[in-house]
């Protein structure tokens, strides 16, 4: 939709070209959402794109996600072939409830800023133990972890003119085997629970993840990896009823229902 209250569009090269923060600023990345409703509160949009990142960038200790990286291109991206955990890319990817349009244009950052329940790449990155590097306007950059990054449904760390600038996922998280599970209520639908799991080759350090199902990413990690008892009682004493998330997309007591489910399908397959 037009967006008939914005009466400027910068497109700077660095956080100075921003200037001084104020009330009616918003960052632009994809703009998948920005142009989706109307934003009466914002007369000037920062459109990210201008600053010109690297969108991925693979070394020894890992991957660097450029919070404009596309969802298009993680999905294009060959990892190498140590990083087995790199299947859940394309896991994540198809779980989130996309147009074409949406596919080609959303980005990781815009993604996890989003901070949806339902925000597949919030998922995806919280399995692999991704790290957020953030941009104060005034103070050194810093580091959040996705799983602490949002800390509800569409709220987050994100203090007032704070930019994403990346997220980098570890080389040791990649290079774990890795499942996931995800359902909808409606074919296509956007899910009501996605849940990850990420273990070493030799079955210790057990970690999973429990999205869309809850407002915020759960972690529960098991040193030995857990039998089925284990890992049931565990969610059980971390998710009570009222810790899972209740929509249109699931109740709280369906998603209590098929969460250790899910959990139980992927400790099996990766047992
Ligand atoms: C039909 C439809 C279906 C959708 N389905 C889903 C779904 O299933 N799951 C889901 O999670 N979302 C969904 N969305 C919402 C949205 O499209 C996605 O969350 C998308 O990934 C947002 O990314 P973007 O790059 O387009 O962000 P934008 O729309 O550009 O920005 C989103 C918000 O994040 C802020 N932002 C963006 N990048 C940064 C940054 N680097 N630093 C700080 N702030 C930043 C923006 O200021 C804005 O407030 C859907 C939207 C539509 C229209």
């Amino acid at each position: 939709m037009n967006l008939n209250t914005i009466t400027e569009l910068k497109r700077p090269s660095s956080l100075a070209d921003i200037g001084v923060w104020r009330d009616g600023y918003s960052f632009l990345a994809g703009g998948t959402w920005l142009f989706s409703e109307p934003q009466v509160a914002v007369d000037t949009l920062i459109d990210l794109e201008s600053m010109g990142w690297t969108s991925l960038s693979a070394t020894e200790s890992g991957l660097e996600i450029a919070a404009t990286c596309r969802v298009a291109e993680l999905h294009a991206f060959v990892t190498p072939p140590a990083w087995q955990a790199a299947s859940l890319f394309h896991d994540c990817i198809n779980a989130f409830l996309m147009s074409f349009k949406i596919w080609n244009a959303a980005t990781i950052g815009g993604n996890i800023c989003m901070s949806l329940p339902a925000g597949a790449m919030i998922s995806l990155t919280a399995a692999l133990e991704g790290v957020c590097t953030l941009w104060p306007q005034n103070g050194p950059p810093r580091e959040v972890s996705v799983v602490d990054f949002v800390t509800g449904d569409h709220q987050n760390v994100l203090q007032h003119g704070e930019l994403m600038r990346s997220i980098h996922l570890p080389a040791s998280a990649l290079a774990k085997r890795a499942a996931m599970r995800q359902v909808s209520l409606t074919q296509l639908g956007r899910s009501a629970a996605l849940v990850l799991a990420t273990v070493a080759e030799d079955g210790s350090d057990f970690l999973l993840t429990v999205t869309a199902a809850t407002p915020r990413p759960i972690q529960l990690r098991f040193t030995a990896f857990p039998t089925t008892d284990e890992l049931r009682h565990a969610l059980d004493r971390r998710l009570p009823l009222d810790a899972y998330f209740q929509d249109v997309h699931g109740s709280a007591a369906y998603r209590q229902h098929i969460t250790p489910y899910l959990a139980e399908q992927i400790r099996a397959e990766l047992a």
